[in-house]
């Protein structure tokens, strides 16, 4: 991955998103709207960089939100579209949820006929949908599968209610995780099958996340095929709504080395904590690479790497080096902007990394610093 700065220059642990690889996945984002009239909307689950808002807006047609803390912050901070879908809404948050909405998702009819006079009598029109549970997905790890058996994620096919679709424009499924678009082809077909003759009197689809369109060997003909067949097979606008795509390889992680030792291998300390800063390296699990490491044993040197937590398995990993680490050396890794920021926690007391924007014109930019208010913040 391109290093567009130099790591020795920006706090250590921070989150470096750099800007131009950002605007090249924003870029291609939008062929896709310009390509087929379909909207793209930014998971804010996976990446709420809000300072970064104004211009992923200039690219995308707003966000996508899981409850009233993101919804405002899309509101606030993009200002476009804004479109919320939760498990289950409570009644404390709705009304503010109104007030920041465009498009409202229900997971259940039940929450539909809790909510759909409070919808109607709001003075801004807000369209509705169902989340719909097409049992069909290609996901094997039950952690990241909407599908999996007794999921609670939409209503199934048996469970639909066609008597209660009035006031409903649109129906929205999400059964994918890192895929591709052979896999939306597949879910398309199953969601036609299902749930077609439902989508005749509607307004739109949507189609969640889990799309993977910013890797490199992302099929972008297919996914148009895909939209295209729902806009001119049943006349919908379609909505896609990709957290991991947006960000997708445009962000890094600096940490330095603290400490080096050996238990029956040379281990490393260093000042970033799987645990706290990267939690998707312990819970997916996922290995992220570093600039000029490589995997185990590749290279001369094998080190394990460790957080500065007390909790024995903060560990990201086993990497090689061409020579020794030293107490100070700076290590960076990659593709660290997506599920990163939006995930880390204090425990332990660890700090939380700054969040750094490398810009073209300016370099990097500390956009914001924490410190202790924040750890103790969130405690009492
Ligand atoms: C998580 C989520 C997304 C974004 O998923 P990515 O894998 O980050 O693209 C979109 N929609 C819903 C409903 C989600 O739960």
């Amino acid at each position: 991955m391109q290093l567009n700065f130099d790591p020795k220059t920006v706090p250590s642990p921070s989150y470096v998103v750099d800007e131009k690889l950002l605007i090249k996945n924003l870029e291609l984002l939008k062929s896709v709207i310009d390509r087929t009239g379909c909207k793209i909307l930014l998971a804010q689950k996976g990446f709420s960089m809000y300072s970064v808002y104004p211009l992923i807006g200039q690219y995308l047609n707003g966000v996508t939100s899981s409850g009233v803390f993101e919804a405002k912050l899309g509101y606030e901070e993009m200002g476009k579209e804004v479109h919320t879908y939760a498990p289950a809404f409570s009644e404390t948050d709705f009304d503010e949820i109104l007030t920041y909405s465009d498009h409202i998702v229900f997971n259940t009819f039940d929450q539909w006929r809790l909510f759909k006079d409070k919808v109607k009598n709001h003075p801004k029109p807000i369209e509705c949908g169902i989340r719909i549970n097409p049992e069909y997905s290609e996901i094997e790890v039950d952690m990241y599968n909407p599908c999996f058996t007794h999921s609670r994620f939409g209503v199934t096919l048996e469970n639909f209610e066609p008597d209660e679709l009035e006031g409903i424009t649109g129906l929205h499924f999400h059964t994918m995780c890192e895929q591709n678009s052979d896999t939306l082809a597949r879910t398309i077909q199953v969601v036609d099958e299902k749930f077609g003759t439902y989508l005749k009197g509607l307004k739109w689809i949507n189609f969640g996340g889990g799309h993977h369109i910013t890797r490199p060997d992302y099929d972008i003909e297919s996914l148009i095929e895909s939209i295209l067949f729902m806009k001119n097979k049943y006349g919908l606008d379609v909505y896609l709504e990709p957290g991991e795509a947006i960000a997708l390889n445009t962000g890094f992680l600096v940490t330095t080395v603290l400490d080096t030792m050996q238990n029956e291998m040379p281990i490393a300390i260093v000042d970033t904590s799987a645990s706290c800063h990267m939690p998707d390296v312990l819970e997916m699990p996922y290995r992220p690479e570093i600039v000029g490491a490589g995997a185990a044993n590749e290279k001369a040197i094998t080190y394990r790497l460790g957080g500065p937590t007390c909790l024995a398995g903060d560990v990201i990993g086993d990497y090689s080096f061409d020579k020794p680490l030293q107490p100070g050396d700076t290590l960076v890794f990659t593709d660290m902007a997506h599920y990163t920021m939006v995930k880390n926690n204090t425990f332990n007391g660890m700090n939380l990394p700054a969040i750094v924007l490398n810009t073209a014109e300016d370099g990097p930019k500390v956009i914001k610093e924490f410190g202790y208010t924040d750890f103790k913040e969130r405690l009492s």
